[in-house]
């Protein structure tokens, strides 16, 4: 697990790596087989007194997901006894793509999803960045919407084997 979270301090408690391993199987709701470390989307994890406090990054500012995120890690620790729990959520600094770790990149191509290239978002980025066809490798591909089944993705369809999928554009 510690390749996965190299921007993070090392856990300095037992309590703590066992949460960090609570964590690693709570899973983002909108691509079930990432796991929220793989999306590095968890920043930190405190003990303060008694309150253990989760200090998670959003991917996405609008993302409806987050709350959802937030309700299941609670659950998730508290089936695992702790009982005071807090989720933070931090803004700054953003979520960028560099923080999903390679494995949960690698996943979501295995999904069918092109997994992100670039470290922000912007319109003119989607034009112009040369995004990889999950299904043939293809980089022959062309944005189609902004938006895909949720706001975090895009679709594109590949010009060489005619699949249209989802990119995931969070930034
Ligand atoms: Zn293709």
């Amino acid at each position: 697990m510690s390749e996965q979270k190299t921007n993070i301090n090392p856990p300095l408690f037992s309590e703590t790596t066992e949460v960090w391993t609570i964590l690693s199987s709570v899973n983002d709701p909108e691509i079930p087989v990432l796991s929220i470390l793989d999306l590095g989307i968890v920043r930190d994890v405190k003990f303060d007194a008694e309150m253990l406090e989760v200090i998670i990054t959003p991917t996405y500012s609008g993302c409806p997901a987050m709350d959802f995120i937030a309700v299941t890690i609670k659950q998730a620790l508290s089936e695992n006894g702790f009982k005071k729990i807090k989720i933070t959520h931090q803004l700054s600094p953003a979520w960028t793509t560099d923080w999903m770790t390679d494995e949960g990149k690698q996943k979501l191509k295995a999904f069918g999803i092109a997994p992100p290239v670039g470290k922000f978002f912007d319109i003119s980025y989607l034009e112009t960045q040369e995004v990889e066809c999950p299904h043939c490798h293809s980089l022959n591909t062309k944005l189609i919407s902004q938006f895909g089944s949720t706001a975090c993705k895009a679709i594109y369809q590949c010009n060489d084997c005619g699949e249209p999928f989802d990119y995931f554009k969070c930034h």
